[in-house]
C-alpha cells in the first residue's frame, strides 16, 4: 500500500492494477492453448480473446483505508457487453464439444495453481480489496476456492456414471451438454471463492457466459480469471465483464439468448433480475434458469440447557468474523432469561476489550472495516434506529466511524419485541440484535423464530437436551436451508454442509454439493435402434 511492503504473513503486491474488459472479439480464430495439456483444438479453434479498454474507469478502493486506490478498471457499457454476449454465444458449440472430462481438467489445474503460485495473490488481493483478515481471506480465496474446484469435479465424476438402460433392440445414452444460449455469472464481494464458483461451474458443463463481478471484489475476481486462463480456458469462454449492475442487467434479460443467471446477492437485486426477465419472457428461446443465494436473517436459537461458553464462543463469531458480511452471519439471538446476564456480561467484555477492530494487516486484528460506504450507511442507520427506538438498547459497540476505512464496531442490541425489524431484516454487518425470552416459554419462541423472518438460509440450536434439540430439529426441518445442532451459523465447508436457502434466501441449489453442477446442464437422451 501506498508504494511500502506490508510484513504480514503474505507477500502483497504494491501496485494499482488498471485492466479491461475482456471478451472476444468477432472474427479473429485461435489456435487454443491449454497450458500444461494438450488437447486437439476443435476444428476451426475459438474466437480470440479481447482486451476492451472503455473511457468508464471506475476505482476500487481499500475499504480500511478508502484513500487508497487498489485498482482501476473499465465498466463495458451495452455495446461491450452485447458484444460479449456475441462472443460467448459464437463460442458455446465448440466449447460444448469438448469431451466433459477434458474441461473438468482445466478445473482441476486451476485449483493446482491457486494452491500453490498463484495462492498469495488471491489472499492478498481478497485481504487488501475486500478487507478481510489473514485467516478470513485464506478459508475463502484460497481454500474454499479450490474446494469447489476439486469436488465439481468429483461430483461431475459422479453424475457421469450414470448410464440408462439399454435393451435388446435399442442402445440408449444419456449425455450432458451446456445449456442453449449464455449464462450470465453475477457475483458479490464477499467471498472470492463465490464469484470464482459461480462463474466456472456452468463452464465446466460446457456452458459460455459473462461474469460480472463485484465492483468492490473485482481485483481478487481478476485474479481468479487469470488463474482460470492460465490453467488453459479459452479466451471468450468465460468472458470477464466488469459493469454498471442495472445497465448489465438489462442488457443480458433483453437478450433473446440468455439461458441462465447464476447469481449470489441480496434478494431484493435477485428479485429485481426475476421480473426483468418476465418482462422479457416473449423473446427468449428457452426458459432462463434463475439460480440464486441471496439474503438471510440467521438466528441462534438458544435453549436454557445450553452450554453457555458455547453459545458466546459461536455468536461472537458468527456475528462479528468478517464483520458479518457472510450471508450465513447470525443476526437474531433468542435467549432464555436464565442465561441472560451471564451471556450479556460475557459478550460485552470480548467485544470491548479482546476484539481488535482495525486494518486486517495487523495479524492479530479480529476483523475490519466493512466493504463500503453504502453499507455503512445501511448499517449505521439500523445502529442509530436501535439507539433512538424505546424498545430495543445498545449493549456493547455502537461506533460507527468511516473517516480513513467504514469501520463499524461489532454492535450487540437487546430488543424487547422480538418483530421488531431488528429481528426480521438482513443489515449484513456487524449487528447482533437479542431478545430474552422466558424459559418456559421455549416452545413459542421456535414457533416465533420460524415466521419472524422471510428468509431460510441458517440457523443454529444451541441444546444439550437431546430429546428437544431432536423435536426442535425436525420443527425447523421444513424451513431452514443450513441448520447447525450447538455450533454457529457460519462456515460452510464444500462437500460437508453444502450450502443454499429456501424461501426468499434463494433457489437453494447447494454450492459445494452434488447437484449444484446438474443446475448447467441440459442432458440429452437418445435411443439407437439396434
Ligand atoms: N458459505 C458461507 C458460510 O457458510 C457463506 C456464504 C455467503 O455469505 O454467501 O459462512
Amino acid at each position: 500500500i501506498n508504494g511500502q511492503e506490508q510484513e504480514p504473513a503474505v507477500r502483497i503486491s504494491t501496485r494499482t492494477t488498471v485492466f479491461p474488459v475482456f471478451y472476444v472479439d468477432d472474427g479473429a480464430i485461435l489456435d487454443i492453448q491449454f497450458g500444461t495439456f494438450y488437447y486437439p483444438p476443435p476444428e476451426g479453434g475459438y474466437d480470440h480473446g479481447k482486451e476492451v479498454w472503455t473511457n468508464d474507469i471506475q476505482r476500487q478502493v481499500v475499504p480500511f483505508d478508502h484513500k487508497t486506490t487498489i485498482a482501476e478498471f473499465c465498466y463495458a457499457d451495452r455495446s461491450v457487453i452485447q458484444k460479449a454476449i456475441d462472443s460467448a454465444l459464437k463460442n458455446r458449440i465448440k466449447w460444448n464439444m469438448l469431451p466433459v472430462e477434458q474441461r473438468a481438467n482445466i478445473f482441476l489445474k486451476a485449483a493446482d495453481l491457486a494452491s500453490t503460485s498463484w495462492r498469495q495473490d488471491l489472499i492478498a488481493t481478497t485481504m487488501l480489496g475486500q478487507g478481510k483478515t489473514v485467516f478470513q481471506a485464506e478459508i475463502d480465496a484460497a481454500c474454499e476456492l479450490i474446494d469447489f474446484w476439486r469436488f465439481n469435479v468429483q461430483f461431475l465424476a459422479d453424475a457421469l456414471k450414470y448410464k440408462p438402460i439399454s435393451t435388446t433392440d435399442s442402445d440408449n445414452t444419456y449425455s450432458y451438454r451446456g445449456l442453449e444460449g449464455f449464462v450470465a455469472a453475477i457475483t458479490p464481494f464477499n467471498f472470492t471463492a463465490i464469484g470464482g464458483h459461480l462463474a466456472s461451474a456452468p463452464a465446466m458443463m460446457g456452458n459460455t457466459l459473462l461474469w460480472k463481478p463485484s465492483d468492490t471484489a473485482v481485483l481478487s475476481s481478476y485474479i481468479v480469471y487469470q488463474i482460470l486462463q492460465e490453467a488453459g480456458l479459452p479466451p471468450g469462454i468465460i468472458n470477464f465483464v466488469p459493469a454498471n449492475g442495472q445497465i448489465f442487467g438489462k442488457t443480458i434479460t433483453k437478450s433473446p439468448d440468455l439461458a441462465a443467471i447464476s447469481f449470489t446477492g441480496s434478494s431484493a437485486t435477485f428479485k429485481t433480475l426475476w421480473r426483468w426477465v418476465s418482462e422479457n419472457l416473449d423473446i427468449y428461446r428457452s426458459f432462463p434458469r434463475l439460480i440464486g443465494e441471496c439474503g438471510g436473517k440467521n438466528f441462534h436459537l438458544i435453549h436454557p440447557s445450553a452450554d453457555s461458553a458455547t453459545i458466546v464462543y459461536a455468536t461472537i463469531r458468527a456475528s462479528f468474523e468478517y464483520s458479518g458480511q457472510k450471508c450465513s452471519a447470525c443476526s437474531r439471538v433468542y435467549l432464555p432469561r436464565s442465561l441472560a446476564s451471564s451471556f450479556f456480561d460475557d459478550m460485552k467484555n470480548i467485544v470491548n476489550n479482546e476484539l481488535k477492530i482495525s486494518s486486517p494487516l495487523e495479524f492479530d486484528t479480529f476483523s475490519s472495516a466493512v466493504i463500503d460506504n453504502k453499507s455503512f450507511d445501511r448499517i449505521k442507520a439500523y445502529i442509530d434506529y436501535a439507539k433512538a427506538s424505546s424498545s430495543s438498547k445498545i449493549i456493547a459497540g455502537g461506533l460507527c466511524d468511516n473517516h480513513n476505512g467504514y469501520y463499524v464496531h461489532p454492535t450487540i442490541i437487546e430488543t424487547t419485541n422480538p418483530n421488531d425489524k431488528l429481528m426480521q431484516e438482513e443489515i449484513f454487518g456487524p449487528v447482533v440484535t437479542v431478545y430474552v425470552y422466558d424459559d418456559k416459554k421455549f416452545d413459542d419462541i421456535v414457533d416465533l423464530v420460524d415466521q419472524t423472518s422471510p428468509y431460510g438460509l441458517t440457523g443454529s440450536i444451541f441444546c444439550q437436551d437431546k430429546t428437544i434439540l431432536k423435536k426442535t430439529k425436525e420443527r425447523l426441518f421444513h424451513s431452514m436451508g443450513n441448520l447447525y445442532l450447538n455450533d454457529k451459523s457460519t462456515g460452510s465447508v464444500v462437500n460437508q454442509q453444502p450450502f443454499g436457502g429456501s424461501r426468499l434466501s434463494g433457489t437453494n441449489d447447494k454450492a459445494g454439493g452434488p447437484h449444484f453442477i446438474l443446475r448447467w446442464a441440459s442432458p440429452i437422451s437418445i435411443k439407437n435402434m439396434k
